[in-house]
């Protein structure tokens, strides 16, 4: 029986699954802000992925009045100088598919050799208390090289198009807790489930 609940900050169904995964187990329910109806919509201004999961934690802490558990993520690309970063979920512009924006990445490393694919997933999480008061705040990385066509079902997003070594398995190929182990959403969320087990259950700042 779960003690407390912490919302999401997001109302992406495939963020929620992957958290809810790496919450499985807890006495602490991470839930959805649609099952609270206090969804918000918030402007990702930030210049880095940091201050983004800065705005979505406090924006949906003050909104549903409890803990907010926030991430943002996206793909760095080291032959387009960093791109799409911060603008993972916007590049190819705001009515683009994520099959849209893979097109786009294998458009502009068309002719980019294996060796110089290289690109790293970035995901950062923040947690507000029920104030609006970030109190927790980390980053994660995880190391790959973007394929040459998209392979595998699993995750979303950039996911069939990063290759994750040592082998030449997509993030997509993965099962679903594959993924959780490597990934970057997987490392923060499972250490900012020791933060709030610690906080909440135990009381330790
Ligand atoms: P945001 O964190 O909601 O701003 O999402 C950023 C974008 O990055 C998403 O729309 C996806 O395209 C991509 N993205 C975020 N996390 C992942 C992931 O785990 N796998 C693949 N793509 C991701």
């Amino acid at each position: 029986m779960p003690h407390a609940s912490v919302v999401l900050a997001s109302g992406s169904v495939h963020k929620l699954a992957e958290f809810q995964r790496v919450f499985d187990g807890s006495p602490i329910a991470l839930v959805s802000p649609f099952d609270l109806g206090c969804q918000c919509e918030v402007d990702e201004t930030g210049a880095t992925f940091a201050a983004n999961a800065r705005l979505k934690a406090v924006a949906y802490a003050r909104a549903c009045r409890r803990w907010a558990l926030a991430d943002d993520s996206g793909l760095e690309i080291d032959a387009l100088n960093g791109a799409p970063g911060v603008r993972s979920s916007r590049f190819a512009g705001p009515n683009a598919t994520e099959d849209d924006r893979n097109t786009r990445v294998l458009e502009l490393l068309l002719g980019v050799c294996e060796d110089r694919r290289t690109a790293r997933y970035r995901c950062a999480v923040a947690i507000a208390n029920p104030d609006g008061v970030v109190t927790y705040e980390s980053e994660a990385t995880v190391e790959g090289v973007i394929g040459d066509a998209p392979r595998g079902d699993g995750g979303f997003g950039y996911d069939p198009l990063f290759i994750v070594g040592p082998g030449d398995t997509t993030m997509a190929e993965l099962p679903g807790v594959a993924k959780d182990v490597i990934s970057p959403r997987g490392q923060g969320g499972r250490s900012g489930r020791a933060f709030l087990e610690r906080v909440l259950l135990r009381g330790v700042a």
